[in-house]
C-alpha cells in the first residue's frame, strides 16, 4: 500500500531547526514514510497519482501528560493544586468506578484528541483498573496508559478502588501491553514510602515506564517533606523507592534545588513540561535555562485538567508566551520539536515516530495555510495564535500510519481565523 501526498510540509529536525518544502511530497509505504522530499522529486522517483493537501502538514503531535479522565472538567476550575485536587478532581475520578461513563467520555477523550492533531502520548487514568483498561481499548492512536496509585490521603471511595502495590500490581502490564501501560503513582502525597518502593521495584523488574507528578507547587513540597522526614528533598523521595530512570518521565518539576536537578540528570529522567497547567494553577514557571543546563531531556504537555486545553498548539502557544515574559529565548522550531519528537523520545519511541524521517510512522496533521506564507517561522507564530478552543479545532485533518483518521467537517476558516 503506498500513497502519495502532496502539500507544503514542515519537518522538525531538532530544537534549533527544521525542514520547510513549500511543495513538498510525502510518500508513506504500508504506514511508514517512505520518502520526503521536494514533489517534483518524489514524483519523478514514484509515479504515482498524488493526494493534494490544501495545507501544512507537520508531524502528529504527542502529549506526555495528560488526565484523559480530567478531559470533560478541564479548565473549570482554577485554584492551588492542592485544593483543586481534593474539591474537584478526585470527586470527578472517583466517576470512573461506574464502566458506562468510561467509555462513553475515553471515546471522547480520543476523538477530541485526534481533531486536536494528537497522535500520541501518555495519560494517567482514575485509580479504577477498569476504567485504565477501557481507555486502552478505546485509545485511537500510540498512548502509554496507567491507573493512578492512591494508597493514602485520599477520599475512601478513591484508596479503595486503588491497586494495592505490590500484590495488586501484576494484572495490568499483562492485559494491556508493557509497551502501553506505565507505573503510575499519582504523587508522594499519595503513597507510603513502602508502596513507592514497591512501585519501583515492579517496574523495574517489568521493564515498565513510569510517571508521577514531582515539585509542582510549593505547598505540596512542604507537606511532602513533613510526610517523608528521612528523605534528602522530595526527588530523594522517587528515588529512595527506585522509581527514577530513563524510563521515568515526571510531571512539572517546578521547585526544585540544585541537588534535584542533578540527581534527575543522573538518573537520565524525562520531565513532562507543562506550560499551561502551571499558568492555570499558579504553580510558577518551569525554569527551562537550568533543565539545559543540565542536559535534562524534556517534552511539552497539556496536563489536562489543570491544564485548560488538550491542544498541544495552545500549549505551544504558552510555552513560547510564558517563556518569552520572563526573558528567556525560545523560538517556533523549539515548540515543534519539544511537541512532537522529544514526546516520542520520552514514551520510548524516538526511533519509530515523532517526526517525518524515513521509516517512522506516517502519522501527520493537516494545518491551514496562508494564501501568501511569508516564513515558516512567522506562519508557525500564527498557528499557534488563538482562542484555544478555535486552536482545538484548527487542524485541517489527521492521518495516522497513512490513513486519515479525523477530517475536520467545517468549512475552511475565513479572516481573521486562519495563520497568517
Ligand atoms: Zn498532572
Amino acid at each position: 500500500m503506498r500513497t502519495l501526498f502532496r502539500a507544503a510540509i514542515l519537518n522538525p529536525i531538532d530544537a534549533q531547526s527544521w525542514e520547510f518544502l513549500d511543495d513538498g511530497g510525502l510518500l508513506v509505504e504500508d504506514g511508514a514514510i517512505g520518502t520526503l522530499g521536494r514533489f517534483d522529486e518524489v514524483v519523478k522517483s514514484h509515479p504515482l497519482e498524488p493526494i493534494e493537501l490544501d495545507g501544512v502538514i507537520v508531524p502528529g503531535f504527542a502529549d506526555i501528560h495528560i488526565h484523559w479522565v480530567q478531559h470533560a472538567v478541564r479548565g473549570h476550575y482554577a485554584q492551588a493544586l492542592l485544593p483543586w485536587l481534593a474539591t474537584h478532581i478526585w470527586p470527578e475520578e472517583a466517576r470512573y468506578a461506574d464502566t458506562a461513563l468510561a467509555r462513553e467520555r475515553a471515546e471522547m477523550f480520543f476523538a477530541d484528541c485526534l481533531a486536536a492533531g494528537t497522535v500520541m502520548g501518555m495519560s494517567y487514568s482514575s485509580p479504577h483498573p477498569a476504567a485504565a483498561r477501557i481507555a486502552h481499548e478505546a485509545r485511537r492512536g500510540d498512548w502509554i496508559t496507567g491507573n493512578v496509585i492512591m494508597t493514602t490521603n485520599a477520599p475512601a471511595d478513591l484508596t479503595a478502588a486503588s491497586a494495592k502495590p505490590p500484590s495488586d500490581l501484576a494484572v495490568l502490564p499483562d492485559t494491556i501491553g508493557r509497551a502501553h501501560y506505565a507505573v503510575t503513582p499519582r504523587f508522594a502525597l499519595n503513597c507510603t514510602a513502602r508502596d513507592l518502593a514497591a512501585l519501583g521495584a515492579f517496574a523495574r523488574y517489568q521493564g515498565l515506564a513510569v510517571q508521577t507528578h514531582l515539585a509542582e507547587s510549593e505547598a505540596e513540597v512542604r507537606e511532602v517533606e513533613r510526610l517523608f522526614p528521612e528523605a534528602t528533598d522530595y526527588t530523594d523521595v522517587y528515588d529512595r523507592a527506585g522509581l527514577l530512570g530513563p524510563r521515568t518521565v515526571l510531571g512539572h518539576c517546578i521547585h526544585l534545588s540544585e541537588r534535584e536537578w542533578s540527581c534527575l540528570a543522573a538518573r537520565g529522567c524525562w520531565i513532562a513540561h507543562c506550560p499551561s497547567s502551571n499558568e492555570a494553577l499558579d504553580s510558577g514557571r518551569f525554569d527551562l535555562d537550568t533543565a539545559w543546563r543540565y542536559k535534562i531531556p524534556f517534552a511539552l504537555a497539556s496536563d489536562v485538567g489543570a491544564g485548560p486545553s488538550h491542544s498541544m498548539l495552545h500549549v505551544m502557544q504558552r510555552f513560547l508566551s510564558q517563556h518569552r515574559a520572563a526573558g528567556v529565548h525560545v523560538t517556533p522550531e523549539a515548540a515543534l520539536f519539544y511537541a512532537t519528537i522529544a514526546g516520542a523520545h520520552a514514551m520510548g519511541r524516538g526511533a519509530i515516530a515523532g517526526s517525518l524521517s524515513l521509516g517512522k510512522r506516517g502519522d501527520f496533521v493537516l494545518m491551514p495555510r496562508a494564501t501568501r506564507l511569508r516564513s515558516p517561522q512567522a506562519w508557525f507564530e500564527d498557528l499557534v495564535q488563538g482562542p484555544m478552543a478555535e486552536l482545538e479545532r484548527r487542524p485541517l485533518g489527521t492521518w495516522i500510519a497513512g490513513y486519515p483518521v479525523f477530517m475536520n467537517p467545517r468549512p475552511r476558516p475565513s479572516s481573521p481565523a486562519p495563520p497568517c
